[in-house]
């Protein structure tokens, strides 16, 4: 079922709604004469963290003149990968690309490091590392192909997990002890930390399941804890949501991925459209052909209603509105004559001679209800945002009447705005309402997000996952 008809030219045009809002640049910061690998801001004050190919951790605090400026730059012995701090604690924790983690305690005026402890966790370069500091598990990822976890009062390994190809991305429920892990081949495998830093009772990093539906690199995840949902970007240019909980937050105690999947509901986004249905293979892979870059960061923002950020290769931040309610897409139906004028498609032979019209006549679909239809009867496209569908499709005569554009459109479900960089991550700090895009460009670029919350509450807390 390949779908005939592209999407419009991704431009930006001036009357289009879905580009109105448009976040002011604040600041940027030309982070290193060499490749970034990771940025975020600092949890508390206003800063930026920074690690690179340089092999530096910097800290960039802001300057009264509105500039940020590097108050540390700290040298390290191997390449910096990725990094994480946590602000109650004022740890810091850098991945490395021997494979191990060091952990810092930052001084308060951001001005120095003292090394606490290293973690040789991993043989390869360490991708991703995260603190779940209530059991005080230290979480990473590598090329090794391990999820790992080590307890960051002793120092020990824990326990951890080998997964098919390098692991790129990761997320973790608190409350479940659950942790998602991406990899490469665009598999996310489900695991549950059943750990005890003391205790001998504990069975160690246990597979749920493997969750498939990506075709590239699992580059980014995010988790929104409230509806259980998992969001995931690939490199195969698209991003799905994950019904983890599913609709009767049964799925957790299913084993076994047919069973899993089976009440796992798939909202599935990409950067021209958005789909929601229930694991149709042969649906995802007709949007996928309509899509255009890697989408390298999604971040779930936890306001209400809840965003969801995602970029990457397009350079376009697309700015979802994760509450909204979307509908399934309706089933193509098949038909040898046009159901709305019932005249004959080309291959209903029978029916053109008889009737003695040897036009030559196509057969179509009407993406709001699944017609089949001749074009004749489908002269306009139109945005269908309730159906996931952000740019214009084709819609049928009949739909086009009972629903016109004008009439109903509210708005945008989906915003989008240019970052001017072919973005590898993204940062939030909700506190300042600031959004931090990673480009490949080596600069940092911190947005105001504020146009993206009106009306949104809960904007003011602090992100909950840092
Ligand atoms: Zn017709
Ligand atoms: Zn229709």
């Amino acid at each position: 079922m390949a779908a005939e008809i592209s999407p419009t030219a991704f431009v930006e045009k001036v009357s289009d709604p879905r580009f109105e809002k448009k976040p002011a640049l604040l600041s940027k910061i030309e982070a290193s004469g060499q490749e970034v690998n990771c940025a975020r801001f600092l949890p508390t004050d206003d800063g930026v963290i920074t690690v690179g190919d340089d092999k530096f951790v910097k800290i960039w605090v802001k300057k009264e003149n509105g500039q940020y400026w590097p108050a540390l730059s700290h040298p390290m012995p191997e390449i910096p990968t990725c990094v994480l701090m946590n602000g109650e604690t004022k740890r810091l924790l850098v991945g490395q690309s021997n494979g191990t983690i060091a952990e810092f305690r930052v001084k308060s005026d951001y001005r120095s490091l003292k090394l606490m402890r290293t973690y040789l966790a991993h043989q390869a370069s360490v991708t991703n590392v995260m603190l779940c500091l209530d059991r005080e598990w230290v979480f990473s990822t590598s090329r090794d192909k391990y999820f790992q976890v080590h307890c960051s009062e002793t120092g020990r390994r824990l326990g951890g997990y080998q997964c098919n190809g390098t692991c790129t991305s990761l997320a973790y429920d608190d409350r479940s002890c659950y942790a998602f892990v991406g990899d490469f081949s665009g598999a996310i495998h489900v695991v549950k930390c059943d750990l005890d830093s003391s205790g001998n009772s504990a069975k160690g990093v246990i597979l749920v399941t493997i969750i498939r539906g990506h075709t590239g690199c699992v580059q980014s995840l995010a988790w929104d804890p409230e509806k259980k949902y998992l969001y995931s970007g690939s490199a195969d240019q698209s991003v799905i949501i994950w019904d983890i909980g599913g609709q009767k937050g049964t799925a957790f105690e299913l084993h076994g991925h047919s069973l899993f999947l089976r009440d796992c509901c798939v909202l599935f986004f990409n950067h021209s459209s958005c789909s929601i249905f229930t694991c149709d293979q042969k649906l995802r892979i007709s949007l996928w052909r309509n899509c255009r870059q890697r989408v390298m960061s999604v971040y779930f923002v936890p306001t209400t209603p809840a965003l969801l950020l995602s970029s990457g290769d397009d350079a376009m931040v697309a700015v979802w509105d994760a509450d909204t309610k979307r509908s399934e897409t309706p089933e193509w139906r098949e038909s040898n004559n046009c159901e709305l004028c019932g005249k004959a498609f080309f291959w209903n032979v029978t029916a053109l001679v008889s009737g003695g019209d040897l036009a030559l006549r196509r057969q179509h679909h009407c993406r709001a209800c699944g017609r089949a239809i001749c074009s004749e009867c489908s002269p306009n496209l139109a945005p269908r945002p309730k159906l996931g569908f952000e740019f214009p499709v084709r819609v049928c005569s009949a739909c086009w009447e009972s629903d016109p554009p004008e009439s109903t459109r509210s708005g945008p479900m989906t915003r989008f705005f240019d970052s001017k960089q072919h973005v590898l991550a993204i940062d939030v700090d909700l506190a300042r309402r600031r959004i931090l895009t990673l480009g490949q460009d080596r600069i940092v670029k911190l947005w105001d997000l504020s146009v993206f919350l009106d009306g949104h509450r809960g904007a003011q807390q602090q992100a909950l996952s840092r």
